[in-house]
């Protein structure tokens, strides 16, 4: 399944506020990569710009060679999915009715009830807990609905939004390997957005340091967690 991804001189202004300044990386197909930075760094204004939800000043994103325009749902339509920050569920329907609000531009139906039942698979606590409001889950199974629903649209390329937020460390390993699996099974392209440096770089064949809207390091995660700078800056080594 291809899902490349391809940032060059992304540059956006809020108002009189420059989030990102010339940003360029590639995310190649089927990879797992890891956009680290701490608070402000510009993290989410990446994302948003790839889901066409914020318009660039200027540089190009395209995905597979496609160019998306500053629109929402072209991503879509390009096969990008996003699990975004704060999980972002409707708290008053069933969990099983939230993931399958995430297919609703898939038209086959065997193809949502082959999705969902894959879900099921890497979740099982979501799937025991199907028919509960997604308003009474805690905050690390609303993550896995979160995410489970943005597979539910069968992206090329699946972007997660700061995952292990406000959740317990067990969970957050947990949801490592999860990803990792993810990635595997599927092929699908992986951008983790995270300010929990640690967790993403270890899973991440590709790591993106940003800070204050400019790139400041590239390399594999493996590298980048060995790095001098960033371990004194975002691992607090
Ligand atoms: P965090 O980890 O805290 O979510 P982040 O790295 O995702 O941070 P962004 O949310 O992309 O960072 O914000 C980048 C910069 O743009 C920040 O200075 C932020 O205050 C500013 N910003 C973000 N959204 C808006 C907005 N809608 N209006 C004005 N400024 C904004």
């Amino acid at each position: 399944m291809p899902g490349e991804l391809s940032i060059k001189n992304l540059s956006v202004s809020y108002g009189p506020v420059q989030a990102l300044c010339d940003v360029s990386f590639d995310v190649p197909a089927g990879r797992v990569a890891a956009l680290v930075g701490s608070n402000g760094a510009g993290k989410s204004t990446v994302l948003k710009s790839i889901c066409g939800l914020v318009a660039p000043t200027s540089g190009t994103i395209e995905v597979d060679g496609e160019t998306v325009a500053p629109r929402p749902g072209d991503a879509l339509k390009l096969g990008v999915a996003m699990s975004p920050e704060g999980r972002r569920l409707f708290p008053r329907l069933s969990v099983e009715e939230n993931l399958l609000m995430g297919a609703y531009t898939v038209s086959d139906q065997t193809a949502r009830k082959t999705m969902l039942d894959r879900v099921f698979g890497y979740f099982p606590r979501v799937k025991e807990r199907r028919r509960q409001m997604a308003g009474s889950l805690s905050g690390g199974e609303q993550q896995m609905v979160a995410i489970g629903r943005a597979l539910m649209a069968q992206p090329k390329l699946l972007l997660l939004d700061e995952p292990s937020l406000g959740i317990a460390p067990i969970i957050v390993a947990e949801l490592g390997k999860i990803i990792t699996e993810i990635n595997r099974d599927l092929g699908m392209t992986v951008l983790l957005v995270e300010q929990n440096a640690n967790m993403a770089l270890a899973l991440a064949e590709t790591g993106i340091v940003l800070e204050t809207g400019s790139v400041m390091m590239t390399g594999t995660g493996q590298e980048l967690l060995a790095s001098p700078v960033v371990r004194a800056a975002y691992l607090g080594i």
